[in-house]
């Protein structure tokens, strides 16, 4: 057989942008390294514009966890930071894992340091009494073990503590790493749990309401994989390790399915955000229109943080677990 080199260069994949060698090899085109970077840089900006979500006057807490998607966060974050002048620090919350949250937080010191960003942590142990390893040995009755998984007690703690120190850090926007994935399965989940009073209110931005901090989701129109290629290139510090519990989450089995129906069926994973974006649009225009009842959040009786009810969610599991 005759080796022809010119026609072999030829054939190798070219970037779909300029038209150099290609490096990157997405499912729905091939990039080369610059090109890739500035596609997701340009996607986090869009971001920003469509939602209006970053001000001169702002100051942005950046929820960050050591892992990629708060690293590219942040990192892009500092980026816009120059352009728009606005006041930028991180906060981390350790939930008291072991084996996982000690060498995230290694990672998210570094990250920190490399970027010049004053980082504050905040932990379950502290504000909750227990540490999230504590809560759950804590948890004897078999109803509190059905009842309280380890996501469902994370996630209402951290909720929580999140908005309550970026209140006390004097935060204008709580900035938090959700990417296209992360948001297209919270979607799916609130479909599949028929959580129709979730959705309305699961936004890219969240107003200010009351005592609540703002929140923005700049890399939801980023995919994971990509968040994790470009923290690779940025050479950025992450740590890779998943939390222990996260198997037992019905996040990860819709995340399981979510990607294997994208494996068979390109673009599901895109037209489900993509839903989720008109959907919210609809419902937005709609509140628009509507005359708002006054939004009144009760005071919990015991945090004094607002509340649906007397007692606030964390308060109440809080509750349950020393008595458990
Ligand atoms: Fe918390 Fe669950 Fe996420 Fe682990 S997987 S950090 S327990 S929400
Ligand atoms: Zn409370």
């Amino acid at each position: 057989m005759k080796l022809n080199l010119e026609e072999l260069k030829e054939a190798e994949p070219k970037c779909f942008k300029c038209k150099r060698d290609a490096e990157i090899k997405l499912s729905y085109c091939d990039l080369c390294s610059r090109c890739f970077q500035e596609q997701v840089e340009k996607r986090i900006r869009k971001a920003n514009r469509d939602f209006q979500m970053l001000d001169r006057k702002d100051k942005v807490i950046a929820a960050i966890s050591g892992g990629k998607d708060s690293a590219v966060m942040l990192y892009m974050l500092k980026q816009m930071q120059d352009r728009i002048g606005f006041e930028l620090e991180a906060l981390l919350i350790d939930e008291g894992i072991a084996g996982y949250r000690s060498f995230c937080k290694q990672k998210a010191e570094e990250l920190c340091q490399k970027l010049e960003v004053k980082l504050t942590t905040s932990s379950f142990k502290d504000a909750f009494d227990n540490s999230l390893d504590e809560a759950l040995k804590k948890r004897t009755k078999e109803s509190d073990k059905t009842e309280l998984k380890a996501c469902t007690i994370c996630g209402v703690f951290r909720k929580h503590l999140l908005n309550k120190k970026a209140r006390e850090l004097n935060g204008t926007k709580l900035a938090t790493g959700h990417n296209a994935d992360d948001i297209a399965q919270t979607f799916l989940m609130n479909l599949m749990r028929s959580e129709v009073e979730r959705l309305k209110r699961f936004s890219p931005t969240m107003d200010e309401k009351d005592d609540f901090v703002p929140r923005i989701k700049p890399l939801l129109y980023v995919p994971e994989k990509e968040i994790a290629l470009y923290a690779m290139l940025k050479n950025l510090p992450f740590e890779l390790r998943e939390c222990p519990n996260s198997k037992e989450s019905f996040r990860g089995e819709v995340k399981d399915f979510m990607n294997s129906v994208e494996a068979k069926y390109l673009g599901i994973k895109f037209n489900i955000l993509q839903s989720y974006l008109k959907l919210h649009k609809i419902i937005k225009e709609k509140e628009e229109t509507e005359a708002k009842p006054a939004f009144s959040p009760l005071k919990c009786e015991k945090c004094g943080e607002n509340s649906s009810a007397t007692t606030c969610k964390a308060c109440q599991i809080k509750d349950k677990i020393s008595t458990s």
